[in-house]
Formats: structure tokens, C-alpha cells, sequence
């Protein structure tokens, strides 16, 4: 046996498997196609679950591959076993209906002794508890003896998943030798230490599990077999963990030395070590592979590992964001089996970053207040436990993850209720949903349409035509079957023109109509089973059951949705060649008055850059391009370089949109004949809707005629309010601003002025009442700033000792303020400001005071000002003869 690297041992699987026939397959995405059962591939055989279950004919009987692969189901193995990844890479070879056990054991056995050359003697065999057929197999025609071969149960050693194809196991184990062992005496293969190591797995599809629990023998009867090839390469490199082999310990590496650690020296270091090396890998894998980070499905799986990351970075003393730096490393480590590595780097990393960041900043938050309830609970020293209520809010609010935080009291010995978040978590999806409660009827999930007959299907014609006068009315649905009077309806034919919603095109409008009646239509969309439902109303007379109709669409809107529809393709591709080969299509909405496009893009995309696209594509439309629908197969589709989308899965054959090469891309919707159709593109919006996600929206054809239109409306209004001609709006504005200036520096001057003069005026007209010096300003609209100021101004006129009283009236639209002010030796002899503005208020209908010496107050009475003038005097007065 000798030294062998990673790369070299997949490439050896390969050909040994296609010496034996096999095709070998590309890995397929992390992404399932068209599978809602599984959120990522987890194992060889998951992307060719069609191929078992027959539904689909693959390309050949017996195929080889290596496939990507990712289990959260290991995450809490991972860095603490020898032998788990969240993310490996699984090689397999798959027999349909073809070759059965003998060869799939005898060909194992022949790749690890011959191939790898690994000795007999360190190798076991386990097999399902009765299938003797397997065990005869080990026993008889490969040879190994009787006290190397374990009879396994249910859980190690049968393959089901829920009904459909099963079958028993058997694995190859190898013994790493008792230093690895637990040292119970039970150690033997299946014991859950690192020992006797799982390299590889046979299943034997051959029975199918029926819904009463039984099990039927499938006519052909699969192989499906797993080896996980970090495990096999870290026997063929004789290390410790899959962590050190060739390929991964340059990403452990590059750890270390961000964390300024050295491997092996602290056990927890080591461990934290291995989970940022593993979850990184996983991370950047499934980022090429498109996932974006989100609070549900998979890209909660990819935001889960990466906050797991970075927390381990941090526990590793780890200051600030660093998981971008390990992006170089593992894809060097892996990007000549894996292109999209490659392609990826510089989105994956910037969007790591992103996330990254934006996690540490929540984070710490949310740690800060974690912490203090772990103190509280810690000085409590009763029930050892956080409420869900309190683990919802943290992930509600500071998006901390429920996985993280049970980590954390695990550390602590805490526990959270995991029912009580669970409680707050459903409570939350209920006000979400209320909150979105449906208005309208929306179709395609209305149960109305299950009583459709079984056979019903309508053909599609609508790529080539507008009219189809030749129909039959299939069926007719009451869409809402509690009114019984409604002529809401929804209309089945045996063909039409009528594209249903599908791909983000919106579905047609239009007219069915019979001899007894009209029917318009005001959207299509395909119901339970594919079918197409015309949704409307009627508009005259009845429509019945089998009698012959004309269906047409209303060509006008439809052509308005092409125009979206085709803009959108010289979009993607415009913004790809702008931007770069990461952005990918995330959603799309074409309607008749605008299209909207979201796509993968790590910032803004700034005005520039947005101005560059709109040209582009308007470029495009000025040349003309002849758009050619045509069918090929994926294969070939893919050679000439068409976009097709993540998760979506095509047939053998896929329709192609050509754009006379400058945009391929896979597509079912309608579209126009040429680019010239779309007339002209405009781009409305570009905004973020989620991490790493941006939407554009724009409008074509008449919604952007009608959008100048509007604009150059608006314009004509605006000269016409400015009294001038569209071409002067500039210098007339910039003239009214540099007026307005002046006007407001007169205005300025002016105040200053009238306030000089007042102060003067004031302080000329004194009035000595009881021998106090009575000073009153009759003044007009000023602010109370203004009026204090005004005092301010006449008090620093008063002489020394001077015993003087202030009172200022300001009269304002629809009420009246006083402001009155009395100089020291004035409140000496008995004067208060506070007491005096107080009545004067009071005999203007309104209240308040203050201090001795200054006080304001106001009245909604203006009406009654000299009244109150005349009441302050006369406290004046009665003030000098008491005193
Ligand atoms: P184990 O019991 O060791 O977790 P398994 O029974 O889950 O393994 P299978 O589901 O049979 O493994 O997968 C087939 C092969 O894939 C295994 O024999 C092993 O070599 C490899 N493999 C499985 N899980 C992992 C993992 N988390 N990391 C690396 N390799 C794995
Ligand atoms: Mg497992």
C-alpha cells in the first residue's frame, strides 16, 4: 500500500469503474433538482433518485461518480470524530436493473485490495442480518474468513427511506488498529469509535416498501454504492483524522495560523480548529453551488454553518472577520475537480464577508444580553434553565441561532425549552400568515380544482398561435363553490392559446366564447395536474359543457408580457457581462407592466454601472436580433452555453430562447420574434432583498413610451409654474435660488433693523408708575427667540440700580404673548415678572408664569392685550403703595 493523494484515489475509482462499463457523470449541484424531499445531496445516489424509481431512463445501466456531498445530520460528530465532514465527497458506482450483488461486492473488494492495495487481513465485511446471499457472497467467492464478516441490524445494515426502493448493506470496514479504539470489550465493527472505519457502503435496492409496511422484490433489482473518499484517502495517507489528509490539513493549516494556534497542542483548540475547517468547506462549496444565506431551507443550512464558523473562530481568540481568508485555500485545494470553485471565488468570498460581518454585529449583542441572563441563572443556582420565550427572542432580534445558543448553555450546563420556542416560532408563522391572508382568489393551490376529471388535459398552442377556433369546453368550476349564483368562473378546453402563469410569466388574457356566450378571461394558470384553467367571468349568456368555443387572447397584453419577457433575457445576460458570471437568476416576475429580476449580486449596483446595463440592452434592441425557439437536448444546450436555473429540472429535451447566440438561455415562457419588438427598456428600481439578492425593475414597449411621456409631462408643468420655456427651467431655478438668497439676506437685515429701532422706540416712550420704570414694546409676529433677544437688547440699556419693569406684547395670528421683565432692584422693591405675566395672560383667556425676573406667557385672545397691559400697570401701582 502506498502513499496516495485524494485527487489520484477519485481519479482511480473513476477508471476502475469505467473500465467496468460505467459512465462516469459529473458530481451533480449540492442543490437537488426538482426534489422537495431533500434540502442538499447528501449522498451519491440522491440526484439519481429518478433513475431508481424509474421515472426517468439514465443515460446508461451502470454509472460512476463523485459526488459532492453535504450532512448537518453529522454536524455534532464533526471535529470530534476521526471520520465525519458536514461536507465530503462520495464516490459510488449505480447498477439500473444491470448488475447485482456478486459483482458490486466482488468489484469492491477487487478496488480496495488490488486497486488500493490495501492488506485483506485489515479489512471486514458486514452484511444484513439474514441476507445470506450477500454473506455467501463474502464468505465464498471473495474468500475472507467467517470471524470477518458481522451480521448487522435495521439501523446499520438496511437502506430505506420512507415507501419506494430499499434494500439491505453491506459495508467495507477498516481497522485502524487498537490505538484508535475505545478499548470497551465490545470494540468490534459498528462500534461508533474510530476504529474499524466505514470506507464503504453496497446497497442492495431490491425491494420496494408498499404503504401497509410490507416489502415487494423489485423486477429489477439497483445498486447504489457510497465511498467516502476523504476517508478512503486518509487510509491510503495513513493519518489520524480525514482532517489531515493532503487536500484539507492546507485548510487546517491556514486556520491555525489565522488563530495563531499550533494543531495539536490544546484538545478544544483542536476541535474548534476542525469545525471552521470542515464548515468553511462546506460553506464555499454550497455558495458555488448558489446558496445564499437565509432564515429558511438551505440557505439557513449555509448561514447556520458559517455563524458556527465564526464562532469558533472566536472561542480560538480570533479578533474581527476571517473566514474570507480561508476561501483561497480550500479552493485551491479542490477547484480542478470542482470549476465552479473557480468562477465563484470572488463572489463566495465578498459574500462571506458580508454575512460574516453582518453576523458579528448582531451577534455581540445578543451574546451581551445572553450572558446576563447566564449570570442570573447562575446566581439563582435553582432550575438550570432559560425560557424559549427569552432563546425566541434572541434569535427574533439579534438572529441568533437556536443551534449556537444551545451550544453556548452547554457549555454552562444550561438547557433552554426547546417546546416553548418551538411555541413562539409557530406563533411568529401565524401572524406572518395572517398578515398575508389572501384577498383574492389566487387559484392554483384551490382545492375547487380536485374534482376536475382524472384524464382531463388541455394541449398548449399558444407559441404559434393567438386563435384557436376549433376547442371543446372540458369542464367548467365555480371558483368560489359557495356562491352559487357567481359567474366566477374557471373554463377547461381541450386546447388553447391561453399561456397559464409559469416561470414568472404571467398567464394571458382573452375571450372564450360559444354560440350561447362570452367568457372573458383575466388570467390563465395551471392547476393541480398541469392544467390550464382560464379564470373569468362571464360577460354573456351560458357557457355549457363539450359545446365547441373559440378561445382567443387578448394580443395587446400578451405582446406587452413578451416584450418583459425577451427585455429580461438581454438583461440577465447584460448584467452578467457587467457584472460578472455570479450573477444568476434568484426570481423573476414578468407581467404586462413591468419585469422584475432578482439576481445574485454581493453590493449595490451603482448608478454607472445601472446607466452602462440600460444601454446595453437598449443596444440590443436597436440591432435587431432575431430570437429562434428550438429544442435540444440538455447536453447539447449546455455545450452551447445556455443559462439554465438552479433547482429547476429539465427534460431530456429543453427549450431553448436563442437570441442569435448573444443570450441562450432555457426557457417555457413566449417570446418575441425579434429584440427590435421590445422598442425600448428603462430601467425603474435596483434595491437589496436579501443577503447577496438585488431586484431590478424596469418597463418596456408602451410603459416606457408612457414613462417619458409622463415625464415630459411633469417638465412642461414645471416651466409652466416657473413661467418660463422647458429649456430655461435650469437658469430659472438657479435665478430664483440666488433671489431667494438675497431676498433672505434683506430679510435678515431688515429684522435687525425694525429690532434696533424698537428697542430704541421702547426705551423712549418710559412711564414712571408708583416710581418704577415702566418700559412697554408693542411688537408683531416674532418668535419667542426673537422676543427674549428683544428684552435682552433693552435690559443691557438700563442704567445700573435702575428699578424698571419690561413688558412686551407680541401679537400673533390668532393669539398673544407677553414677555415680562423686571431688573433686580425692581424685585427687591416687590416686583414679580412671574406673578404679573400670569395675570396678564389670565385677562387673555390663557395662562402660566415664572420667575421673579423674567417670565412669558400668552393668551388666545389678542383682542384683550391692552386690557392686560393695563391690568400689569395697575399691580404695578398697588405693589408701590403697599410698599
Ligand atoms: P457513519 O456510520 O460512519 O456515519 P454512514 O453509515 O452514515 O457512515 P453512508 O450513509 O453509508 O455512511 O455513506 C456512505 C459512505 O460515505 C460511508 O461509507 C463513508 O465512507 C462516507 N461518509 C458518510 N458520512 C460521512 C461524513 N459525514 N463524512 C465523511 N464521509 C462520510
Ligand atoms: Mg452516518
Amino acid at each position: 500500500m502506498r502513499y496516495m493523494g485524494l485527487n489520484e484515489v477519485r481519479e482511480k475509482y473513476l477508471s476502475f469503474f469505467e473500465g467496468k462499463e460505467h459512465l462516469r457523470m459529473q458530481s451533480f449541484s449540492l442543490v437537488p433538482n426538482n426534489d422537495k424531499s431533500l434540502l442538499l445531496i447528501n449522498a451519491g445516489m440522491a440526484p439519481l433518485k429518478t433513475y431508481f424509481t424509474g421515472q426517468e431512463t439514465p443515460p446508461s445501466k451502470r454509472l460512476t461518480t463523485c459526488q459532492k456531498c453535504i450532512r448537518t445530520a453529522d454536524i455534532d460528530n464533526v471535529g470530534l470524530t476521526a471520520r465525519h465532514g458536514t461536507f465530503f465527497e462520495m464516490l459510488g458506482n449505480f447498477s439500473f436493473g444491470d448488475y447485482f450483488k456478486k459483482e458490486a461486492i466482488l468489484w469492491g473488494w477487487e478496488f480496495v485490495t488490488e486497486v488500493m492495495d490495501i492488506p485483506a487481513d485489515k479489512l471486514y465485511a458486514s452484511v444484513y442480518l439474514d441476507d445470506d446471499e450477500a454473506y455467501d457472497i463474502w464468505a465464498k467467492n471473495v474468500g475472507i474468513p467467517a470471524e470477518r464478516i458481522s451480521r448487522l441490524g435495521k439501523e446499520d445494515n438496511f437502506w430505506e427511506h420512507g415507501l419506494g426502493p430499499c434494500g439491505p448493506c453491506s459495508e467495507i470496514h477498516f481497522d485502524r488498529g487498537e490505538k484508535y479504539g475505545c478499548g470497551k470489550a465490545t470494540c468490534a465493527v459498528g462500534c461508533d469509535c474510530d476504529r474499524y472505519i466505514e470506507l464503504w457502503n453496497l446497497v442492495f435496492t431490491q425491494f420496494n416498501k408498499e404503504e401497509d409496511g410490507s416489502y415487494t422484490p423489485l423486477d429489477f433489482p439497483n445498486i447504489d454504492t457510497g465511498m467516502g473518499l476523504e476517508r478512503m484517502a486518509g487510509v491510503m495517507q495513513n493519518v489520524d483524522t480525514i482532517f489531515d489528509i493532503d487536500t484539507i490539513c492546507s485548510v487546517r493549516d491556514r486556520v491555525c495560523q489565522l488563530a495563531n494556534k499550533t494543531y495539536k497542542a490544546d484538545p478544544k483548540d483542536d476541535v474548534s480548529i476542525r469545525i471552521i475547517t470542515d464548515h468553511i468547506r462546506s460553506v464555499v462549496f454550497m455558495m458555488s453551488d448558489g446558496v445564499m444565506p437565509s432564515n429558511e431551507g438551505r440557505g439557513y443550512v449555509l448561514r447556520r454553518l458559517l455563524r458556527r464558523a465564526a464562532r469558533h473562530g472566536k472561542l480560538l481568540g480570533i479578533d474581527g472577520a476571517f473566514l474570507p481568508k480561508l476561501v483561497d485555500v480550500v479552493v485551491e485545494a479542490s477547484q480542478d475537480a470542482y470549476q465552479e470553485l473557480a468562477e465563484k471565488k470572488e463572489f463566495v468570498s465578498t459574500m462571506i464577508a458580508v454575512e460574516e460581518n453582518r453576523f458579528r454585529e448582531t451577534i455581540d449583542q445578543g451574546l451581551q444580553i445572553l450572558q446576563e441572563h447566564i449570570e442570573r441563572i447562575n446566581s439563582q443556582g435553582a432550575d438550570r434553565i432559560l425560557s424559549g420565550t427569552i432563546a425566541f427572542q434572541l434569535y427574533d432580534t439579534f438572529g441568533f441561532p437556536p443551534e449556537l445558543l444551545k451550544e453556548i448553555l452547554k457549555e454552562e450546563n444550561i438547557t433552554f425549552s426547546d417546546e416553548e420556542f418551538q411555541q413562539e416560532m409557530k406563533k411568529q408563522r401565524e401572524r406572518a400568515r395572517a398578515a398575508r391572508e389572501k384577498t383574492t382568489f389566487t387559484g392554483a393551490e384551490e382545492t375547487v380544482y380536485h374534482k376536475l376529471d382524472v384524464g382531463l388535459q388541455t394541449a398548449y398552442a399558444g407559441y404559434d398561435i393567438d386563435e384557436v377556433n376549433d376547442a371543446k369546453v372540458l369542464a367548467i368550476i365555480r371558483n368560489n363553490e359557495a356562491d352559487e349564483a357567481s359567474d366566477d368562473l374557471s373554463i377547461f378546453l381541450d386546447k388553447t392559446p391561453f399561456y397559464a402563469e409559469a416561470g414568472g410569466q404571467k398567464g394571458d388574457r382573452g375571450i372564450i366564447s360559444t354560440d350561447t356566450g362570452t367568457f372573458s378571461v383575466y388570467d390563465t394558470i395551471k392547476v393541480i395536474g398541469g392544467r390550464i384553467a382560464h379564470v373569468g367571468k362571464m360577460e354573456r349568456g351560458s357557457i355549457e359543457v363539450d359545446s365547441p368555443a373559440s378561445a382567443c387572447i387578448d394580443r395587446q397584453y400578451r405582446m406587452d408580457i413578451q416584450r418583459n419577457h425577451s427585455a429580461t433575457h438581454l438583461l440577465q445576460k447584460a448584467l452578467r457581462d457587467a457584472l460578472g458570471s455570479h450573477v444568476e437568476q434568484k426570481g423573476s416576475e414578468v407581467s404586462a407592466d413591468r419585469l422584475r429580476f432578482d439576481f445574485t449580486h454581493y453590493t449595490q449596483v451603482n448608478p454607472e454601472e445601472l446607466k452602462n446595463i440600460e444601454s446595453v440592452v437598449n443596444e440590443k434592441i436597436l440591432e435587431a436580433i432575431p430570437i429562434n425557439i428550438c429544442e435540444k437536448s440538455l447536453d447539447e444546450a449546455r455545450k452551447m452555453g445556455a443559462v439554465a436555473l438552479f433547482g429547476e429540472k429539465y427534460g431530456e429535451t429543453v427549450r431553448l430562447v436563442d437570441m442569435s447566440g448573444y443570450s441562450i438561455e432555457l426557457c417555457g415562457g413566449t417570446h418575441l420574434g425579434n429584440t427590435m419588438e421590445i422598442g425600448s427598456f428603462k430601467l425603474l428600481s435596483e434595491s437589496g432583498i436579501a443577503a447577496g439578492v438585488r431586484r431590478i425593475e424596469a418597463i418596456t414597449g408602451r410603459a416606457a413610451v408612457a414613462h417619458y411621456r409622463d415625464r415630459e409631462d411633469k417638465l412642461r408643468q414645471i416651466a409652466d409654474l416657473l413661467k418660463t420655456s422647458e429649456n430655461s427651467i435650469m437658469q430659472r431655478i438657479l435665478n430664483l435660488q440666488s433671489e431667494s438668497k438675497n431676498i433672505r439676506m434683506e430679510l435678515e437685515k431688515l429684522k435687525t433693523k425694525i429690532g434696533g429701532n424698537a428697542v430704541e422706540e421702547i426705551l423712549a416712550d418710559r412711564e414712571d408708575i408708583g416710581g418704577f420704570d415702566v418700559y412697554v414694546g408693542r411688537l408683531r409676529d416674532l418668535d419667542a427667540n426673537a422676543l427674549r433677544n428683544l428684552n435682552d437688547r433693552i435690559r443691557d440699556k438700563l442704567k445700573e440700580k435702575q428699578s424698571a419693569v419690561i413688558i412686551l406684547r407680541n401679537l400673533l395670528a390668532d393669539k398673544v404673548s407677553f414677555l415680562i421683565y423686571a431688573s433686580d432692584s425692581a424685585v427687591a422693591s416687590g416686583i414679580h415678572a412671574g406673578n404679573l405675566v400670569k395675570a396678564a395672560a389670565k385677562t387673555c383667556g390663557g395662562g402660566g408664569g415664572g420667575k421673579a425676573g423674567m417670565a412669558q406667557a400668552g393668551g388666545k385672545d389678542p383682542d384683550k392685550a391692552e386690557e392686560a397691559i393695563e391690568a400689569v400697570k395697575k399691580m404695578i401701582q398697588e405693589i408701590s403703595d403697599q410698599g
